[in-house]
């Protein structure tokens, strides 16, 4: 029987347009010989994510790099869960973001916090964010590894380290917010570390 390792052979499209993303990952994947492209160098259109879950969305976009390109597409996507706003913002974190003039967290916080004021939910504001990554092979089939970091929503907002929520969210068993925490520890402990172990211990453990 073929192993994944095999099926990945030594080219993995990452479906993304995002060029930090992609560093990120090429550097991952180097100690096991395979080489990344990504999404943009292929020259391939960013689907519409129209799933309702994680998983759904990371989906669409994976298969449709894979049955694109004919080659295996790993593809992610994530965001914040808050409880007691019935796991909003969730699949749309991007999205309460967006303004006419691009990306606004400031405002995307502002709104999830002032959301838990008016609803009057009581501390601590259990949150966590997610990020699902979704392997796409061209024959159809796919594996799912998802991450999560458990925290909590607070307020006022911490920091200026990070980027999107990560001034509103502190992980379990730490203090700090994201936004506060040096990058290195973040990048060992977050739900996108979580994924990432699981996919490399997936395919090449
Ligand atoms: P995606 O690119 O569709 O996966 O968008 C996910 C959104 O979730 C991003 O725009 C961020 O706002 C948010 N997000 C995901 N991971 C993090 C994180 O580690 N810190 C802060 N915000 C995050």
């Amino acid at each position: 029987m073929t192993s994944v390792r095999e099926r990945i052979g030594s080219r993995l499209l990452v479906a993304t347009h995002n060029q930090g993303k992609l560093e990120e990952i090429a550097a991952l994947l180097e100690p096991y010989g395979v080489e990344v492209v990504g999404g943009k160098e292929m020259g391939l259109p960013e689907p519409e994510e129209t799933g309702t879950t994680f998983v759904e969305n990371a989906r669409i976009k994976a298969h449709a790099a894979a049955k694109a390109t004919g080659l295996p597409a790993l593809s992610d996507d994530s965001g914040i869960e808050v409880d007691a706003l019935d796991k909003a913002p969730g699949v749309y974190t991007a999205d309460w973001s967006e303004t006419p003039n691009g990306r606004d967290f400031v405002m995307a916080m502002t709104k999830t916090h002032d959301l838990l004021v008016e609803r009057d939910a009581p501390e601590p504001w259990s949150a966590r964010f997610c990020c699902t990554l979704v392997l796409a092979f061209p024959d159809g089939e796919d594996m799912v590894f998802p991450g999560v970091m458990e925290g909590r929503v607070v307020w006022p907002m911490r920091g200026d380290q990070g980027h999107g929520y990560d001034p509103i969210f502190v992980p379990e068993g730490f203090d700090v917010t994201f936004g506060e925490m040096d990058r290195w520890k973040k990048n060992e402990i977050s739900h996108r570390a979580d994924a990432f172990k699981k996919f490399v211990d997936g395919c090449f453990g």
